[in-house]
């Protein structure tokens, strides 16, 4: 009769060994580090993005919005990289963790624009708090109907683009944007 507790013993020291920690997340105590937020502090909003688990409800707000204004602004379903490069291990255009934003970082500095991925720990997508969008022409440019309607719109909805993202800054990323606190 002892070997079947025995296997069910060694069952579950294997699943706590692997597995448990996607399960059961582990209850958010304490301060959050940039990049290396436990999966409960942060919510599924779209394949590509999760975000602070604050912000999440009024970014499904602002896509709604806009879709029903006839803009299909998404946060962005790929890396739109140049051909030939080879994209990041995983595409997060909302949170990124920190070895995400090492990846960034590393691939902006090698292309000559540093100023285009923030130093790995202080970028808002470590936050949870950026949003990386494109509309239904691809990547937002300045010229898109998706940053026309943000430049509009995002206000209503808590989020802005913030100075060093904005037209004519070193940075200048029309596709970035950010959750207010
Ligand atoms: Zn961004």
């Amino acid at each position: 009769m002892t070997p079947r507790p025995l296997a069910t013993i060694a069952v579950v020291l294997a699943l706590l060994a692997t597995g448990c920690n996607d399960l059961w997340p582990a209850p958010v105590t304490g301060p959050l580090e940039n990049g290396r937020y436990p999966d409960g502090a942060l919510t599924l909003v779209t394949a590509e993005c999760r975000v602070i688990n604050d912000v999440a409800p009024r970014l499904r707000t602002l896509i709604a919005a806009a879709a029903a204004d006839g803009v299909g602004l998404t946060p962005e379903q790929s890396s739109f990289l140049p051909p030939g490069v080879p994209g990041p291990p995983q595409i997060e255009s909302c949170y990124r963790s920190y070895d995400g934003q090492v990846w960034w970082r590393n691939y902006y500095c090698s292309i000559g624009k540093c100023q285009n991925a923030a130093t790995p720990g202080t970028s808002k997508h470590g936050l949870g708090r950026g949003v990386d969008f494109q509309d239904q022409n691809g990547e937002l440019t300045f010229d898109s109907p998706g940053y026309a309607w943000l430049a509009a719109h995002a206000g209503e909805h808590g989020f802005f683009q913030p100075a060093n993202q904005q037209q004519g800054s070193d940075g200048e990323e029309a596709w970035h944007w950010e959750a207010q606190t």
